[in-house]
């Protein structure tokens, strides 16, 4: 039972409700909560793949991203709500340019979302200062949303793009107005060998010795990691947003250490990462590809098993927000942020029994198996019919704004 943005029961007779969503059939979970992406690269899904990552990033990405407008971002953010709502996702914390304008599209879709506008200051004191007051004039204008739907986060973009002071006035800013500092960490092997021969330590070394650490920090990827900087990170109360497709596709080598981070306490979350590397916002696929990568990895499989894969996507993704008191399970009191799957598809069959219900979430579901999307109270989607995108308008816009990008 859902009483305006919470929810006020748990049960199944519904009882003097207004309106009624028959679960016959279906199964009923929180909402998927993708902890790292970048909405509005959905623009740029498929344009470039199967590259060495230099060239991906310098022939390819930031060429078109030097095009993108306010209007480009807000189309993005558009198609990317679409494709989120209808794979099951209702919460996410994204980094990237324009962000007004993507906060004006997750305004209108429904999402709930924490917004980081993506800082790069590339060691140069003047563009530090710009980009310092770029984030905080998009600060105010989170604020003046005046919904807690919408969130801000700070947004250094990472260690090796971002000066020392700006990682500091990052931790600062995220302190003092008690909000999450989001950063990419440790993504690449050359990332971590750049690091150890220009600054003589490793990255989160780097990071814990000028005190950029703390728990407002959520950091993508922490791929290349020793188990002792995994303990600093624990100790500093930094949560990880792990990231399988994308690392798997940009051929990041390595694999994060999740059973060291599980062990040392670290609260960890899954993210897709932006759609043009994995290429998809879907995070039934990336609970799937977690598992299996871990398994893979570790040959063993048992490490990572589908009940504690479905957490990451949802009280642990939550946790890792620091939005644990608000979303990630169905609770009395928590926000109404719930998803139906219907239960009838030939892939989700045959059921055999309560218990296995979770594996086949996990390795067997896919983004048509959901049918309703509720975020906040609000159903976003019924029976697959998107009630406040209009998909064919949004998908016609993005394309031609895709056309010009890519040109
Ligand atoms: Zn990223």
């Amino acid at each position: 039972m859902i009483d305006g943005d919470k929810i006020v029961e748990v049960g199944s007779h519904g009882q003097g409700a207004d309106v009624v969503i028959d679960g016959a059939g279906k199964i009923v979970l929180p909402g998927l909560i993708n902890t790292h992406t970048h909405l509005s690269m959905v623009l740029l899904r498929g344009y470039a793949d199967d590259m060495l990552l230099q060239d991906w990033l310098q022939k390819k990405i930031w060429p078109c991203e030097m095009k993108l407008t306010p209007e480009a971002c807000y189309q993005g953010a558009l198609l990317g709500s679409a494709e989120m709502i209808m794979s099951g996702t209702t919460s996410f914390l994204d980094m990237y340019f324009y962000m007004e304008d993507v906060g004006r599209a997750v305004k209108e879709t429904g999402l709930r979302a924490v917004l980081s506008y993506g800082i790069i200051d590339l060691f140069d004191q003047a563009k530090a200062k710009s980009e310092q007051e770029k984030s905080r004039k998009f600060f105010d204008y989170v604020r003046s949303l005046e919904t807690p739907r919408i969130q801000f986060a700070v947004g250094p973009h990472a260690p090796y793009t971002c000066s020392a002071e700006t990682l500091l006035w990052a931790k600062d800013f995220a302190e003092k107005n008690k909000v999450l500092d989001h950063i990419h960490i440790a993504e690449t092997r050359k990332e971590q060998a750049d690091f150890q021969k220009e600054r003589g330590s490793r990255v989160v070394e780097y990071l814990d010795k000028i005190g950029a650490l703390s728990n407002r920090m959520v950091a993508a990827h922490c791929v290349w990691l020793t188990k002792s900087e995994v303990i600093t990170l624990a100790r500093a109360g930094v949560s990880v947003a792990h990231c399988p497709a994308s690392n798997m596709k940009l051929a990041s080598g390595g694999v994060a250490p999740l059973p060291e981070m599980f062990d040392a306490g670290v609260p960890v979350g899954l993210g897709t990462d932006g759609a043009a590397s994995n290429n998809s916002l879907d995070m039934l696929e990336t609970m799937k590809i977690c598992a299996l990568l871990h398994k893979a990895h570790r040959w063993d499989a048992t490490v990572l098993n589908a009940q504690k894969t479905l957490d990451l996507a949802t009280v642990d993704g939550a946790r890792a927000l620091g939005l644990q008191d608000q979303i990630g399970s169905i609770e009395v009191g928590k926000k109404a942020d719930i998803i139906a799957l219907d239960m009838h598809a030939p892939n989700l069959n045959p059921i055999h029994g309560k218990e296995t219900v979770v594996s086949d979430l996990v390795y067997s579901a896919s983004p048509g198996n959901v049918d309703t999307t509720i975020v906040d109270g609000r159903v976003l989607m019924t029976n697959r019919h998107l009630n406040t995108i209009d998909l064919e308008q949004i998908r016609q816009n993005a394309s031609k704004i895709a056309e010009g990008l890519a040109q």
